[in-house]
């Protein structure tokens, strides 16, 4: 290197070189609801745990299970204590949603997010990407399309994890997407193949860069 300034250039070349998505080096694996049936309740056993993870308020993660469980409980600050039997995959999905409409940017998919209030309107803020959007999009999204979709529709997933055949695995709209052949952390098109009830088969169409 014959001095500092080309040397700076030289980087400033490669850095301009390198893809999009050479950027991106954490990947978002939602926390694991840890739950166990007791008689007639269930019981959350890691509410404070998984609320300081997504960095959102167990109070706020608390009021939104008890509605979408249409149930009633009691928080004590730890545990939380619902009323009803529920399986753990049931809480994990409700979960799961309350990610997609409270800390998961729309925008880019990352769960960087601050909630912000202005005026009486809550956005979430992106600290990754910079994108500030109105929260319950998402949740508006799914009740007018619950039940809607159907073979052929064109959807846009996040691809949250991978399951154990090695396939990307999406939450939309209250349907988990199977899609072959997509990568963790990707968003993509997708063409819905087939659809079994809470699940839907589809093909990715297009990539999309981060
Ligand atoms: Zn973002």
């Amino acid at each position: 290197m014959q001095n500092d300034e080309e040397y700076l250039k030289l980087l400033e070349r490669a850095y301009i070189l390198l893809p999009e998505t050479a950027t991106i080096t954490v990947r978002f694996v939602p926390p694991k609801i840890k739950s166990q049936i007791q008689g007639k309740n269930t019981v959350i056993l890691n509410i404070s745990e998984v609320s300081k993870l997504i960095n959102r308020d167990a109070d706020l993660l608390v009021k939104y299970l008890l509605k979408e469980l249409a149930t009633s409980g009691m928080f004590d600050g730890n545990h939380l204590i619902l009323k009803g039997n529920f399986r753990q995959e049931q809480i994990q999905r409700k979960f799961e949603n309350f990610l997609y409409d409270y800390v998961i940017c729309p925008s880019c998919g990352k769960p960087d997010t601050k909630l912000i209030k202005e005026g009486r309107i809550f956005l979430l803020k992106c600290d990754a990407c910079g994108s500030r959007n109105p929260i319950g999009l998402a949740k508006f999204a799914r009740k007018i399309t619950e039940g809607k979709i159907k073979e052929g529709d064109i959807l846009k997933v996040y691809i949250s994890r991978l399951n154990e055949q090695g396939d990307g695995i999406a939450e939309h709209s209250g349907y988990t997407v199977i899609i072959p052949g997509a990568k963790d952390g990707e968003v993509v098109k997708v063409k819905v193949k087939k659809i079994e009830n809470n699940k839907i088969y589809a093909e990715i169409i297009e990539r999309q860069k981060v």
